[in-house]
């Protein structure tokens, strides 16, 4: 029985354009030696991520999914039996390459499980961090063509500032990158399916076929203000596969349950998760914890002003 919160051990990805430092949000360091490379994702909720506390301490997140699915991730959604979301920290520090996601319905014809739609919310941002979401007005997949044949296709893709506290929806077909400068809370269905579009001119694979097929010029895709609900739980963006909260007031108050697993990442400060039947679990800036479906009641205490946000999988 996995019915008990959990706290899941962060696993750090080098990527060419990451960080070498992610303090204050990870005391991590890496090497200024260029044959270091950096770490651009922390991987917080992925097949490989190792529990940390409660029954399946030492497990893998998918081990864990495939011995537990129903207690895990609910009677309605254990199908399949593989963890759903994949939430990680993005550390930008350089453009990442122009990217597309498939839909569930093309990622299936090609073999893959789910496709790919996704949310980032935005821990910190710089001056002059951006993102970027769609083309602009106007476009077609024949001016998209010419313009990666003429390596412009920067110039054609709609750039938004990040500020901290926004949040960024970004479904399957958007087109879309990520600018230096911000520290994005990530949230995803769980898929490989990533089909490069443009890399600037550098000399990395693209994938123009599939993100041909994938792309689509208008998509629900742009920044997201929150809204309170009839609970006043404060939303940030609520889609067809995962509904994102933030957490700033602690009222101690009992959390039912739900029929679906449950995602608690502490932004700021320090929380604990605690309620019948289960040891205290302590979670600090930057770590997570999964809350099973069958968990009971539970609640949240917090240090003051510190900051949760929770996800949701649908
Ligand atoms: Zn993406």
């Amino acid at each position: 029985m996995l019915n008990a919160p959990f706290r899941v051990a962060p696993f750090f990805r080098t990527r060419p354009w990451g960080a070498r430092d992610l303090s204050p949000w990870y005391d991590y360091k890496v090497s200024q030696s260029p044959d270091v490379e950096p770490i651009g994702e922390v991987w917080l909720t992925g097949d490989q991520c190792v529990v940390e506390t409660g029954a399946c301490a030492g497990m893998t997140l998918d081990q864990a999914t495939r011995a537990n699915a129903v207690d895990l991730l609910g009677a309605g959604h254990a199908n399949g039996a593989q963890f759903p979301l994949l939430m990680k920290v993005l550390f930008p520090r350089e453009k990442l390459s122009v990217q597309v996601h498939p839909d569930d319905v093309m990622a299936q014809k090609y073999g893959e499980p789910r496709g790919k739609t996704e949310c980032w919310y935005a821990l910190d941002a710089e001056e002059g961090a951006k993102v970027a979401l769609g083309m602009k007005p106007g476009s077609t997949p024949e001016t998209v063509a010419s313009a990666i044949q003429s390596h412009t296709l920067e110039g054609m893709l709609d750039w938004l500032p990040v500020h901290k506290g926004d949040m960024f929806f970004v479904d399957a077909g958007t087109v879309h990158a990520i600018g230096p400068g911000s520290v994005l809370l990530e949230t995803q269905q769980n898929s490989d399916a990533t089909y490069r579009l443009y890399d600037y001119g550098r000399p990395r694979e693209l994938h123009l076929d599939k993100s041909f097929e994938a792309m689509r010029m208008q998509t629900g895709a742009g920044r997201v203000p929150s809204t309170i609900d009839g609970d006043g739980a404060e939303i940030l963006l609520a889609s067809k596969y995962f509904r994102v909260e933030r957490i700033r007031f602690f009222d101690g108050a009992a959390r039912k349950r739900l029929d679906a697993v449950q995602m608690l990442f502490c932004a700021v400060g320090g929380l604990v998760i605690d309620g019948e039947g289960f040891a205290p679990v302590r979670l600090e800036r930057g770590q997570l914890a999964v809350i099973p479906a069958s968990c009971g009641n539970w609640r949240l205490q917090a240090e003051a002003g510190s900051e949760a946000i929770r996800a949701i999988a649908c």
